[in-house]
């Protein structure tokens, strides 16, 4: 999700191409005001004069009814809209609601029902607040919160298909912030529907709080094979990189062997073996080719995203680690010989010495990788 003023159109079709070019497949934009939303079309505009098509999700709260009907270039241009049931109106919240359905209808769009723990409808909580409160078997407030959540979506999703929007058109999440709280939810909402549903955890934080917690909570649903889109929210540092969050979703799937994005590296911590930052040095500068490689990769050798290299410090583990990656090198240790063995398809490749190992190794990778991903040699016979 972008976080510029959708309002300013360059520099919000700017961050969509970013986020499209790290890899997003959908980019979700708040639509707060009339601004915002007379800018959409100016942003997908924008965003195909630089040869990219990405999908564009709307992102509605409290006034979404408004804005899409007031500006129907808006409502055409995005791909989806994002529904907050807890922000679509207090008393004609329903009414609201329909008329955003009657306008995703209009122009065949499909919608994401999106309710969150911050922002949980009030009257259907308070409503089961009550019944909890006056039931024998008394559940935790936590529990009345995660039901009072599947409740609000499924009760939005039933709406909509009442107003017409076919069963296939909705995707519902339902985001909170603690990690226990999240896989509950998503587990309640996969066992009671089968709507699609967009996963992540919300509000995830800073840092590598945010990464570590946003992890923990998808790599448990989705290895549950919860979850059909994901989002990692990440606040980033002031002025930070806003692809974080694309990187850290392709991790995660590609760790969960999910889907593949980039050639894995496998790289040893070091430890007192490696007294030299060396070995530091070159696992980085690896890591850095391969990502400045990518985008020239990803075209000639389309298959080159299955590709595992190993970098390792030392001879303890380094050969047995190479043997199985796809090629990998492993450094000497302190007190080894000042040598360097590379291993290419299990085998023994070569031993590197001196001064230009690292770039001997590149030249090894690139020679490999235009050998073994080329899409001529992918061609089956
Ligand atoms: S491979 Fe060698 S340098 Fe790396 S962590 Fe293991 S013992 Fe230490």
């Amino acid at each position: 999700m972008t976080n510029t003023d959708t309002a300013d159109a360059a520099a919000t079709s700017l961050q969509v191409a970013e986020l499209a070019r790290a890899g997003s497949s959908l980019v979700r934009i708040t639509v707060n005001n009339e601004e915002a939303a007379h800018a959409v079309p100016e942003i997908a505009s924008r965003l195909a004069d630089m040869g990219l098509s990405v999908p564009l999700i709307g992102d509605f709260h409290y006034n979404g009814h408004l804005l899409l009907a007031r500006y129907p270039d808006a409502a055409r241009t995005l791909a989806k809209y994002r529904i907050n049931p807890g922000n679509v109106g207090g008393k004609r919240r329903d009414e609201n609601f329909r008329t955003i359905i009657g306008i995703a209808l209009a122009n065949d769009k499909p919608i994401r029902i999106g309710v969150n723990w911050g922002s949980l409808d009030q009257d259907l909580l308070t409503q089961l607040m009550d019944e909890n409160a006056r039931a024998d078997a008394k559940r935790t407030a936590k529990e009345v919160y995660i039901e009072a959540m599947v409740q609000s979506a499924l009760r939005s999703a039933a709406i909509a298909e009442e107003t017409g929007l076919g069963h296939n058109r909705i995707i519902i999440s339902a985001k909170v912030s603690g990690v226990q709280d999240l896989v509950d939810v998503y587990r309640q909402l996969a066992a009671r529907c089968d709507y699609p549903l967009h996963v992540g955890l919300t509000e995830a934080g800073l840092g590598s709080k945010g990464i570590v917690a946003s992890t923990a909570a998808l790599s448990i649903l989705l290895s549950e094979g919860i979850g059909d889109t994901v989002r990692v929210s990440l606040t980033p540092r002031p002025g930070g990189d806003r692809t974080e969050e694309v990187r850290v979703a392709q991790q995660i799937l590609q760790s969960l062997e999910l889907q593949n994005f980039n050639p894995q590296v496998t790289a040893c911590p070091g430890c007192g073996r490696t007294t030299s930052t060396f070995f530091q040095h070159m696992a980085e500068d690896i890591q850095t080719y391969l990502r400045d490689q990518m985008p020239v990769w990803k075209e000639r050798y389309p298959s080159v995203i299955d590709m595992k290299v190993a970098v390792m410090g030392c001879v303890v583990n380094g050969p047995g680690e190479s043997k199985h990656a796809n090629i990998g090198i492993s450094l000497p240790g302190t007190f080894e010989d000042p040598k360097a063995p590379v291993y290419v398809d299990g085998k023994l490749m070569v031993t590197l010495k001196g001064e230009t190992i690292v770039s001997d190794f590149l030249r090894i990778l690139d020679d490999y990788v235009e050998r073994k991903y080329a899409k001529s040699s992918t061609v089956a016979v």
